[in-house]
């Protein structure tokens, strides 16, 4: 049976440890893996898309992360995931909070194109309560965000902040 291709969809505004530890997840399953960015998210993003789609690269190659494809898109995920080849789309678990929104996201994306399954993988504990804005908000009020972002993505917060 072939092992198939999978898209990680977000935000990455930035990338976290969290974010990290379920590509580390998926790479074990999928053959491919594409971080694919959405260009623009329901929240106005700290980074613009080609800064995320950077520090994205950055933090992948911090952390010793080859093979992994990032791109940005815009408009429907399933799209995005079908101009790939895609057959599945990977989503990460926090606590029990992320569950109903990306159960409503899998079955509209299965509604959209029942040939594209979404997997929903748990995160490593220690990052069950990391978020992007989590750190956007440490790191804005001078707090230390060493344990939640690689060295590259601190120093582009501190870049962002400081200008
Ligand atoms: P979005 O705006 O699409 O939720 P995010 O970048 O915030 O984009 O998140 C992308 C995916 O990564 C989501 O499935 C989210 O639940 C997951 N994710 C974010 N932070 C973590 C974390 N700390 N542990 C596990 N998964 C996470």
């Amino acid at each position: 049976m072939p092992i198939p291709r999978a898209i990680y969809p977000g935000s990455f505004d930035p990338i976290t440890y969290g974010h990290i530890d379920i590509v580390r997840r998926a790479k074990k399953i999928f053959s491919r893996l594409v971080i694919a960015i959405v260009a623009n998210p329901n929240k106005e993003p700290l980074f613009s898309i080609a800064e995320r789609v950077r520090i994205t690269e950055e933090a992948l190659a911090e952390v010793g992360i080859c093979g992994i494809e990032v791109i940005s898109y815009d408009g429907l995920l399933i799209d995005c995931a079908k101009a790939i080849g895609a057959a599945a789309v990977v989503r990460g678990l926090r606590a029990g909070s992320d569950f109903d929104y990306e159960f409503q996201l899998a079955l509209t994306n299965r509604d959209l194109d029942s040939d594209i399954e979404t997997v929903l993988l748990m995160t490593a504990g220690r990052y069950s309560f990391l978020s992007s804005s989590i750190v956007k908000e440490v790191k804005r009020y001078g707090g230390d965000v060493s344990s939640f972002v690689p060295k590259s993505v601190e120093e582009a917060l501190t870049r962002k902040f400081a200008g």
